[in-house]
């Protein structure tokens, strides 16, 4: 085999990524996205536009049967059933302190840096708010009325509950349902096997992803916003290189090192995304077959974080409401930043990871310190770019409490996460079928209908 053919896929991601960003800047700053141009109609928001949304979309269509085999085949492997209680309870801790902690450093830095003051508040802004839902909904809503209505929507959190529940009721019926069990095994593998195809045409898809958003963004906007997306830009770096690298050392003992350098791959769906949900099937694959942690913890930890995690969202309501604060001459307090700390948390349980999803959490947090809805509209321009870098933040903490979890619940294989090499993902192998399994399998099949 050639060089050129073994390059691991995140190599090709990644430089799929990099000519995106580069094309997109030359579509953007030479003028060719004006609207009506060849480039506009049927590069950016042709060719870019269907190829990056049928991806999301193969994306998205991974999540929930994956989501729904591996929990079921998580429960059912899991050998003591109490651990399934303390993985709830210990990751939902994690999320929320993790997520506590990304706001709480979010205000600090832009405090300190005094981001908006004596801005000139744009009259032409303007948002109006959604509504988030109450907590007593949330938690109503856990419990699903109807799970194919739930699996049709891609409900997490009911999907969650209903795979946890199925599986905890094939333990008790025993060795009647062992098929079904085994049923789900072979499906959730069969659902592994998909990812690695969806994910081989990943380069070109990332591709394709950044080069239009970044074709499409406002530049000059960037540059009038420049001390916001700065100071978001930084805490949300230091966030990710700092706070959950130091909390992933002191509870796990895991290297930090490692887990950079792996989670790169989960970091660009992310990115190219925008959508912690959407990057769940890769998420999933990473910290089972990368990191070494174990499914039955995985299974259960990834698309909970993936909804109710959302450190880098956290850090954009702070760094945004201390901007728009200033902005608009609003002094908030002390008591004013706890509330939106809490509120931020809060809304982040009841939100799901999808693109732009910050933005109503945000108006929700707004109403609730009485700060203007209307003043998103400040950020609205810049706030695709940052939606993608903060959902690869996103992510990165759902990894960090999965690995953590599963390392003090000793689900974790230790010398997988410490192979650099262990889980690396070929193109060429993503796509392999073996040629005698294809012939026993068309055997089989025809031994079938010869009866
Ligand atoms: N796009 C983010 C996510 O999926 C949520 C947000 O910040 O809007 O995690």
């Amino acid at each position: 085999m050639s060089e050129a053919k073994k390059m691991s896929l995140t190599v090709k991601v990644l430089l799929g990524m990099a000519l995106g960003i580069i094309v997109g800047l030359v579509i953007n700053l030479t003028g060719m996205n004006a609207p009506g141009t060849f480039i506009n109609e049927y590069i950016v928001n042709g060719l870019f536009h269907v190829v990056g949304k049928m991806f999301v979309n193969a994306l998205k269509m991974l999540v929930v049967p994956l989501v729904f085999f591996s929990l079921i085949c998580g429960v059912t492997g899991i050998g003591d059933i109490r651990m399934l209680g303390r993985v709830g309870g210990k990751s939902f801790a994690l999320y929320m302190m993790t997520t506590a902690i990304a706001i709480a450093t979010a205000i600090l830095i832009a405090v300190s840096f005094g981001i908006g003051e004596g801005m000139d508040i744009a009259t032409n802004a303007a948002f109006t708010g959604k509504e988030s839902p109450p907590l007593s909904q949330v938690l109503i809503d856990i419990i699903p009325k109807n799970p194919i209505n739930s699996m049709a929507n891609g409900d997490m959190l009911p999907i969650i509950f209903f795979s946890i529940l199925l599986g905890i009721s094939m333990l008790m019926v025993g060795k009647k349902a062992k098929s079904f069990v085994e049923g789900a095994e072979i499906a959730n593998e069969i659902m592994m096997k998909m990812v690695n195809i969806i994910m081989s045409v990943a380069p070109y898809a990332v591709f394709a992803l950044i080069a239009k958003a970044i074709s499409i963004l406002g530049i000059d906007l960037l540059q009038s916003l420049a001390g916001y997306v700065g100071v978001l830009v930084g805490a949300l770096m230091f966030h990710l290189f700092i706070t959950l690298m130091i909390v992933l050392k002191v509870f796990s003992g895991l290297s930090p090192a490692m887990f950079l350098k792996k989670i790169r791959n989960v970091q660009v769906f992310a990115f190219s995304t925008a959508s912690s949900n959407a990057t769940i099937p890769v998420t999933m694959r990473t910290v089972t077959e990368r990191f070494g942690v174990n499914n039955s913890v995985a299974s259960f930890t990834v698309p909970f974080g993936a909804t109710i995690n959302m450190d880098g969202t956290a850090i954009m309501q702070g760094v945004a409401t201390v901007f728009i604060a200033n902005a608009y001459g609003v002094e908030l307090g002390v008591s004013g930043y706890l509330t939106v700390i809490l509120m931020s948390v809060l809304a982040s349980i009841g939100t799901a990871g999808v693109p732009g999803v910050g933005l109503i959490m945000l108006s929700m947090v707004f109403t609730q310190v009485g700060l203007p809805v209307e003043g998103i509209g400040l950020i609205l321009g810049v706030d695709r770019l940052m939606d993608m870098i903060r959902t690869a933040v996103n992510v990165s903490g759902d990894a960090t409490v999965s690995s953590i979890v599963a390392k003090s619940e000793g689900k974790m294989d230790i010398s997988v996460y410490n192979d650099p090499d262990a889980g690396i993902l070929d193109t060429d192998e993503a796509l392999d079928i073996d040629e005698a399994v294809e012939a026993e399998m068309k055997a089989a099949v025809e031994g079938t209908h010869n009866k």
